[in-house]
């Protein structure tokens, strides 16, 4: 759906959309306005806005988070920086990406498509993939319904008082947060900001991907296809006419289309990314908490990505609930908040590194060396 709107009139109305969500008129911007009270506390001067939770980004674990903040009665900011919605080919989810949604409160009936999956020549019963870009509009849309503020800013330095985070600074002037949420996926803007130490699970892995038009016999209309080979895998996902595809090189080379699309018309045009398996330690502090790939992740052969941004978006949130109730257990929250984080990202590394063993793919350069970058 996504990415057969690109170009058209209603992909830019997309487009416009999402990036006007949550906007305040120039006017209006620093005074407060009624149907933002809730997260706008205080505008003592036009330079300040404070807040309970300041989350940095706009993606799952962003809105996620939001979602939760805002219901747990915490006023919330929401900032992430002016930049179009890119077109994303599907990506793939467990069959219960939809009760994740539930769960945080968002339903949707249609997001969720269910492909006939194969892996490796074998059938199995369910493949389930979502349009990110409909995915990512429908979170943030129900964030700023639930009282989110959205801000359209760059965050240029936290704000650090006796060792503690207290919000950023951005060229608009400061967002005072009492707990600050960073969710800007592979930026990882406060792992930078602060230097905190990142972990390689893997050797440096980069993936390929694109989508293009057509229909391929072996995939069917719908089909979804998981093709490992000794140095990577092709995930391919068929949906609306399109093919969207990943590759992925687990020795060094630089993944290409794959050959079976390489006739067919781009829709969307081919990128690659880093995508090796990692994880920031600690991803909780002083007035601070880390959520989504932000503070870790594994590559896309794990599918995990999107349910883990949604589950870290919400617990990263309620820790910080947990924080603020003054007498509560702030330090422990936190702890417990960096625990779990850390235990899904090492079982989830565990998981894809059996998955690989079985399927015969190699990862014997650095299997799972631990190096801290
Ligand atoms: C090639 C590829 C294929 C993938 N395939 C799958 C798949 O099939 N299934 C799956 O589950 N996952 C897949 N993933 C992973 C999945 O896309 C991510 O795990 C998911 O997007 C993480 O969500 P997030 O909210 O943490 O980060 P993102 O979705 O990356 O969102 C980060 C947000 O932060 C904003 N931002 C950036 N910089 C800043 C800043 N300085 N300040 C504030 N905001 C900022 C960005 O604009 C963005 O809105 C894939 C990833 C790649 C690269």
């Amino acid at each position: 759906m996504t990415e057969s709107l690109k170009g058209s009139s209603a992909f830019d109305a997309r487009l416009t959309e999402i990036t006007s969500i949550g906007r305040v008129p120039a006017s209006r911007t620093p005074r407060k306005a009624a149907s933002s009270a809730k997260a706008d506390q205080t505008s003592a001067t036009d330079q300040v806005q404070c807040c309970d939770v300041l989350i940095l980004g706009r993606g799952p674990a962003a809105s996620a988070a939001a979602l939760t903040a805002t219901r747990l009665g915490l006023s919330t900011v929401m900032m992430a920086p002016r930049r179009p919605i890119v077109p994303t080919p599907a990506e793939m989810v467990p069959a219960g990406f939809t009760s994740a949604l539930a769960r945080i409160g968002v339903r949707h009936r249609s997001l969720c498509r269910q492909g006939h999956f194969s892996a490796a020549g074998r059938d199995t019963l369910a493949g389930w993939h979502v349009d990110r870009v409909q995915l990512d509009l429908l979170l943030l849309r129900a964030a700023v319904r639930s009282g989110a503020r959205l801000r359209h800013e760059m965050p240029e330095a936290p704000i650090q008082e006796n060792g503690r985070i207290g919000g950023v600074v951005c060229a608009g002037g400061l967002v005072r947060s009492r707990v600050l949420i960073d969710a800007s996926g592979s930026a990882a803007w406060l792992r930078r900001s602060l230097g905190l130490r990142r972990t390689a699970l893997s050797d440096p892995l980069i993936a390929a991907r694109g989508q293009v038009r057509g229909v391929l016999p072996f995939l069917g209309a719908d089909g979804m296809r998981f093709t490992p080979h000794p140095s990577g895998w092709t995930l391919m996902i068929a949906h609306d006419g399109l093919v969207s595809w990943t590759v992925l090189c687990t020795d060094g080379q630089h993944p290409e289309a794959p050959g079976s699309v390489a006739l067919l018309p781009e829709t969307i045009r081919t990128s690659h990314a880093a995508v090796g398996w990692q994880l920031t330690r600690p991803v909780a502090g002083d007035g601070w908490l880390i959520a989504g790939d932000a503070g870790g992740r594994i590559d896309p052969a794990g599918g995990s990505g999107l349910s883990d941004a949604l589950a870290s978006g919400a617990r990263a949130a309620h820790a910080a609930g947990l924080c603020l109730q003054g007498d509560g257990p702030t330090a422990a929250a936190r702890s417990a908040y960096d625990d779990w984080f850390a235990e899904m990202i090492t079982q989830r590394a565990a998981e894809l590194s059996r998955r690989y063993e079985a399927h015969g793919i190699r990862l014997d350069r650095h299997p799972m060396r631990r190096r801290a970058a």
